[in-house]
Order: structure tokens, then C-alpha cells, then sequence
């Protein structure tokens, strides 16, 4: 890098951590676009004297309510609800709410900042935003679901709207949370609109949003393997997570020809060396969905299935990694282990789940890595489908969706092959797309001046 970009950077994340104290996860997410726009910034009097990028990495609202909530003992259960509205410039606030016990802001505002980039890479008029609360719904009733949801909304509903904000779906918010949301906004607002999506598709759902994500990486992940004459075909897949985005990768993987050997939940994984087919991804889908049971399970029923508590999958040997839970779940040491076995692609299903030194590791060996904001950015854009079809009072059919989001990513991939190209040919998709996020944006915040 040279000296006047270092300097930038430097300078840039000196402010960010000055004005953003123990905000570790927003740090991260903020120094991996800086470091890759930065080249391109100093280049541009009008970005440095409008300071475009200081400006999106700073929240245009940042909402924080108490929610208090009766649990089935009928005592006091106290939750806190956030929503950062982070920007506005190209469309209405739009990103998933989530519930876990580990949300603070500093996780909201990384995951609200990679959604601004992530909305405009989609090609769709769509802001970034992102909230949740640090409820968890594992081990709670139905009722005690609803009872927090109610609550959450009763303040959140002072904020959002069809065409202000549009709240959707994260880790422990899938169809059940989305039907009591709704239902309680709806009540309050007293107007049927496409507030929140991710809805039932009796109620204003787009076919195909649950498996939008996982639909979307695996597209993603087709792309990228074809530009070195390779596919799925044949390849053994290691997939983390068993919740909406796993699922629905696992189901791609494997139509598209892959086998897929491992699942896991934050108590451990699953090696399943036969692979986990059609049946038994049914069962996963019941057994995390329905029962809300733990991945341990499916080694008890498939006995060719080994569990592993306390662990991650990446030691297991693969052609191509999709990592699908959470942030940071794959360390250094753990890329290392995915190079030197063999794996040839990473495309991230789970928002920032690679440490910056994974992405060093992989980014070093020259394998295929794409990060989230691009590789699943299909799971935003069908809820871009769902705003447009709830807007024209229509429902498009699930094949009519899924072309739509087929294209979708091959744009994305090829936006960032536009701008990620390195000058040996390598694909850089971490900097192809972070410039092509932006420039967007920083065009709109331009001609719309200073706000
Ligand atoms: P779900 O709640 O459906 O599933 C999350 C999965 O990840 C579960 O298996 C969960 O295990 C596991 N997990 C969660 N937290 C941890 C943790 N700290 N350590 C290990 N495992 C963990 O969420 P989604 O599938 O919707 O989301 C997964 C990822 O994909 C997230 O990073 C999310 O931001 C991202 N994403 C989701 C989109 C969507 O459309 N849903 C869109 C774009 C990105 P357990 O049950 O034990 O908690």
C-alpha cells in the first residue's frame, strides 16, 4: 500500500475506534472496506472533500428500547431492542433482525455497515439497516416467542414502515418471529404493507425468500468456480451452521452435483462421509425448524454420522467451504487447515465469518474467497422481490423468483470480477465488492449533498 493510503486508512481507523470504544466486530468490518476502498478514494477530490465514507460509516439513527415481556411463570423478563438505521441514499432502510444473546451494538453496526454495501451490489433500491435484540429464543415457549415479539414491536413499529424501513429475518429470527412481528405491527399500524419481509406465503411472502440465501450462495459459488473450468460436480462440501442459510445450501450443493459432509450448531458439528442427502436434510430441516433439537441428533439417528462437541468443521477435508452460522468462525489456523486440505472455494453463506487472518490465508494462497456482502447477497435481494411484489399487490411464481435471483448473482459476480481483478488475473472479490458497493452509494450521497 503506499504511503499516502496508509496514511488514510490509518488516520480513518484512528477516528472510527476513537469514536466507537470496544466496538471490535464494527472495527473489523469498517478497516476491511477501508483498506480496500481507500486507493480508489484519495484518487477522488469529491469523496475526500464530501468525506462520502466517514459519512457511511457513521449511523444516520441509531434506535435503543427496552423490551419488557412476561415469561410463562409469569415473571418480568427485560430484553434490550436496537435498530441502526444506517443509510438511507439509495433507498429505504432494509436488513434482518436478529436475536441472540450476544447482540450489542458493536455486532448491529459491523452487520448494518456490510449491509449497505451488500444492498447496493444487488442492483435493487434498498438502504442499509440492521437490528435485533439480545433475546434468545432458544428453550422458550411459542408463547413466551410471541409474548417478546409483541413487545419488540410495539417500539419498533414507531420506526419502520414500507417505505422508511424494512426489517427481515437473521439467526433466531425465521418464519415463526416474522408471523408475530407482523401480526403485532399490523395490529398497531392497522394497514397491510410489506413492512417486514420473509412473510408466510399466504400472507405476502415471495416463494423462494426462505431459500434465497443458501440458493444464492451456492449461485455465487458456481460462478466463482467457473472462471477456473471447475463446478460442483463431485466436490465434497463442508457446510457450518444448520439454521435457514445452511439448510437451503445444503439443498443447492447437492442438487448442483456436490456432497455435502458436515452440518453443525454452536455445540458442535456433524461428518457425515456418505453425505447428507435429500432424506436427510429433511430431517434436519424438521429436526431445526420443527423440534428446534441440536445437530448432535443427526449422528443418533444416521450412525455413518460422527458428532464432534465443541468443535468446527474446517478440519475436515474439502473442495469447497460455505461457512453458514456466525461471525469470526473461521480462525487463521482454521484456513490454514482448509488450504493445506485441499480446499479450492470459500463463499461465506454467514455474515464476516472469516477473521481477517483467514482471509489473509486465503487471499495469500490465491484460492476462490468471497465474502458475504456478495456471496449472499441473494437472501437480501429476494426481499427486494418481496417489497416489489407487495407493492404491485402480486406474487410472482417460484421459478419466475428464483430466475430473478439466479441473475442477481451472476451480476454481483461479475461486478466484482469488474472490479476485483488484480493485474495477474487473480479475482480480489473482497475488493471487486467493496468498489462496486460503494460507487453507487457515494454517487447518490454526492448529488444529494450534505446530509
Ligand atoms: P439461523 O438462526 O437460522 O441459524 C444460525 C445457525 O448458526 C444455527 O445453526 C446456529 O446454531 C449457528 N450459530 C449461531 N450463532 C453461533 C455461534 N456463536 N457459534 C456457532 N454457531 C452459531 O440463522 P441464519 O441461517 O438466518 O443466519 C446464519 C448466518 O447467515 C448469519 O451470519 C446471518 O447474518 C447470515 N445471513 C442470513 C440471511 C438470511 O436470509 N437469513 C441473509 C444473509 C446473511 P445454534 O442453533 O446452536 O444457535
Amino acid at each position: 500500500m503506499e504511503k499516502h493510503v496508509a496514511k488514510y486508512v490509518e488516520e480513518f481507523m484512528d477516528r472510527i475506534r476513537t469514536k466507537n470504544p470496544g466496538e471490535k466486530e464494527f472495527h473489523q468490518a469498517v478497516q476491511e472496506v477501508v483498506e480496500s476502498l481507500a486507493p480508489y478514494i484519495v484518487e477522488n477530490p469529491a469523496l475526500m472533500k464530501m468525506k462520502v465514507l466517514e459519512r457511511i460509516a457513521e449511523p444516520e439513527r441509531v434506535i435503543i428500547f427496552r423490551v419488557p415481556w412476561l415469561n410463562d411463570k409469569g415473571e418480568l423478563e427485560i430484553n434490550r431492542g436496537y435498530r441502526i438505521q444506517m443509510n438511507s441514499a439509495i433507498g429505504p432502510y432494509k436488513g434482518g433482525l436478529r436475536f441472540h444473546p450476544s447482540v450489542n451494538l458493536s455486532i448491529l453496526k459491523f452487520l448494518a455497515f456490510e449491509q449497505v454495501f451488500k444492498n447496493s451490489l444487488t442492483t435493487l433500491p434498498m438502504g442499509g439497516g440492521k437490528g435485533g435484540s439480545d433475546f434468545n429464543p432458544k428453550g422458550k415457549s411459542d408463547n413466551e416467542v410471541m409474548k417478546f415479539c409483541q413487545s419488540f414491536m410495539t417500539e419498533l413499529s414507531k420506526h419502520i414502515g414500507a417505505d422508511t424501513d424494512v426489517p427481515a429475518g437473521d439467526i433466531g429470527v425465521g418464519g415463526r418471529e416474522i408471523g408475530f412481528l407482523y401480526g403485532q405491527y399490523k395490529r398497531l399500524r392497522n394497514e397491510f404493507t410489506g413492512t417486514l419481509t420473509g412473510k408466510g406465503i399466504e400472507w405476502g411472502g415471495s416463494p423462494m425468500r426462505p431459500e434465497a440465501t443458501g440458493y444464492g450462495t451456492c449461485y455465487f459459488a458456481q460462478e466463482m468456480l467457473a472462471t477456473r473450468g471447475e463446478s460442483f460436480q463431485g466436490k465434497t462440501v463442508a457446510v457450518s451452521g444448520s439454521g435457514n442459510v445452511a439448510q437451503y445450501a445444503v439443498r443447492k450443493a447437492t442438487a448442483l452435483g456436490g456432497k455435502v459432509v458436515t452440518l453443525s450448531d454452536s455445540n458442535g458439528y456433524i461428518y457425515d462421509p456418505k453425505g447428507i442427502d435429500a432424506d436427510k436434510l429433511e430431517y434436519v430441516l424438521e429436526l431445526k425448524n420443527i423440534f428446534r433439537g441440536r445437530i448432535r441428533e443427526y449422528a443418533e439417528k444416521y450412525p455413518e454420522a460422527q458428532y464432534f462437541e465443541g468443535q468446527r468443521p474446517w478440519s475436515v477435508k474439502c473442495d469447497i467451504a460455505l461457512p453458514c452460522a456466525t461471525q469470526n468462525e473461521i480462525s487463521g489456523e482454521e484456513a490454514r487447515m482448509l488450504v493445506d486440505n485441499g480446499c479450492i472455494c470459500v463463499a461465506e453463506g454467514a455474515n464476516m465469518p472469516s477473521t481477517p487472518e483467514a482471509i489473509e490465508v486465503f487471499q495469500k494462497s490465491r484460492i476462490l474467497y468471497a465474502p458475504g456482502k456478495a456471496a449472499n447477497a441473494g437472501g437480501v435481494a429476494t426481499s427486494g422481490l418481496e417489497m416489489c411484489q407487495n407493492s404491485m399487490r402480486l406474487l410472482w411464481s417460484p421459478e419466475e423468483v428464483d430466475n430473478k435471483l439466479h441473475g442477481i448473482m451472476k451480476n454481483i459476480h461479475a461486478a466484482c470480477c469488474k472490479y476485483g481483478t488484480e493485474p495477474d488475473g487473480y479475482i480480489n472479490y473482497v475488493k471487486g465488492a467493496n468498489i462496486a458497493g460503494f460507487i453507487k452509494v457515494a454517487n447518490a450521497m454526492l448529488a444529494q449533498g450534505i446530509v
